[in-house]
């Protein structure tokens, strides 16, 4: 097994803070992986670890897949990511403990800027907000953008529209089966969508409630959770844990092309190679679901929905240029766009690092600022 500092320096990252508080009884590790385009941007997990070197792993591989979903996405932004360590995170976390990472990610002076992930409510990024201005999503009421999920389903629209283009010259879901696994927050707002642009849909969710809801307020078919990988389908969508596609289910799939917005759908990269043997497409998930940080990274030029909007469509073209990237390549999708992402980093970024007070790329040469101070 690698040491820490093994995995930290073998990965490149800048910075990795360990922040505690006694008092607040707070431990998090902070990383930042590059800032290389721009400040570093990332969610805050609260999760329980059996061991604290399982956290900092964490935190290091996350920020990292951070630093090339905005690079894949044009986004001015580098990766960072915050793993706070805590028993339950579903218990609700007390004002003391979120202004102490609050007063953790200020001293980042916005080389790190935080946003919603496992664990996270708005909550918590409203009471972190009150200390530091340096962290996203907070409520719209506060100048923040609000839940990401149903600009995170249109980057998912658009990223299918572009792999149809790719398999049969028509970009269009009309007449289209898709198959959409979870109906959660982006589930919902996909089926919506997709029903509105004319594809058949069958959705399914362990909550079967949810996916029964879900599908009669849209017109949409509902099947058990057991069986959704298996349906005869245009379009398979996870849009619910990560993991789901692994050397076991892959034999199952019956879709013609993978493309949903849940993190790390393959269980590892292996697997892509099998869904080549297949002949089934893979839309990389960290370019397909970039709504959501695209969204939030509009939060420091002063919010507005309909440039987020805007900008999440362009998943569009980016699928566009990963396919055909991986086509002239001969290499599987997945490999192409990390591979288009790190050569974004290295041209427009080389030997950068971003500092509190350097200016921002998308604030035409103006200090980074927050559209809401602190407090
Ligand atoms: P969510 O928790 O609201 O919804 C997930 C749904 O999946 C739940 O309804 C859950 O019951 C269901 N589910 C869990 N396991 C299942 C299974 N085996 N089969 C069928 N359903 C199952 O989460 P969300 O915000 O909708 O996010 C969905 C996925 O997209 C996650 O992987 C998330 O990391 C990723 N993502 C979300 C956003 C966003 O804007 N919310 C942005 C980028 C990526």
């Amino acid at each position: 097994m690698i040491s820490l500092t093994e995995a930290m320096t073998t990965r490149g990252h800048e910075q990795v803070v360990y922040a505690t508080d006694a008092a607040a009884g707070l431990r998090a590790i902070i990383a930042v992986h590059s800032t290389a385009l721009g400040p570093s941007l990332g969610g805050i997990r609260f999760w329980r670890y059996e061991r604290e070197d399982d956290a900092v792993l964490d935190a290091l591989r996350l920020s990292e897949a951070m630093t090339l979903k905005a690079a894949a996405a044009g986004l001015h932004q580098g990766g960072g990511k915050a793993v706070v360590l805590v028993d339950d995170p579903d218990a609700q976390r007390s004002p003391a403990f979120l202004h102490a990472l609050g007063r953790a990610i200020h001293e980042f002076g916005g080389r790190y800027l935080a946003a919603e992930d496992v664990g996270a409510t708005q909550r918590d990024m409203d009471l972190i907000a009150e200390v530091t201005p340096w962290v996203t999503g907070v409520d719209p009421a506060r100048g923040g953008s609000g839940d990401p999920s149903p600009v995170t389903a249109v980057g998912v629209v658009a990223a299918m529209r572009s792999v149809l283009g790719f398999l049969d010259d028509e970009p269009t879901l009309a007449g289209r089966r898709v198959a959409v696994q979870g109906a959660g927050h982006v589930g919902a707002h996909l089926v919506e969508r997709l029903v509105g642009a004319g594809a058949s849909v069958v959705v399914a969710d362990v909550n079967e409630a949810k996916a029964r809801a879900v599908a009669a307020a849209n017109g949409a078919d509902v099947v058990g959770a057991d069986t959704i990988l298996g349906e005869e389908c245009d379009v398979l969508a996870p849009c619910a844990l990560g993991a789901v596609v692994d050397a076991t289910t892959v034999e199952q799939l019956r879709c013609r092309t993978l493309c949903g917005a849940a993190n790390n759908q393959l269980v590892d990269d292996t697997v892509e190679d099998l869904l080549v043997a297949r002949g089934i497409v893979y839309v990389p998930d960290f370019v397909a679901n970039a709504g959501g940080i695209i969204n939030i990274a509009e939060e420091f030029t002063g919010y507005s929905r309909e440039r987020a909007l805007a900008r999440t469509e362009a998943i569009e073209d980016t699928v566009t240029q990963v396919l055909e990237l991986a086509r002239e390549h001969g290499m599987p999708p997945g490999r192409a766009a990390v591979e288009m992402a790190c050569a974004r980093v290295e041209s427009e970024g080389a030997g950068r690092r971003w500092e509190p007070g350097d200016p921002a790329a998308w604030t035409d040469g103006a200090p980074l600022r927050s559209v809401r101070p602190a407090g």
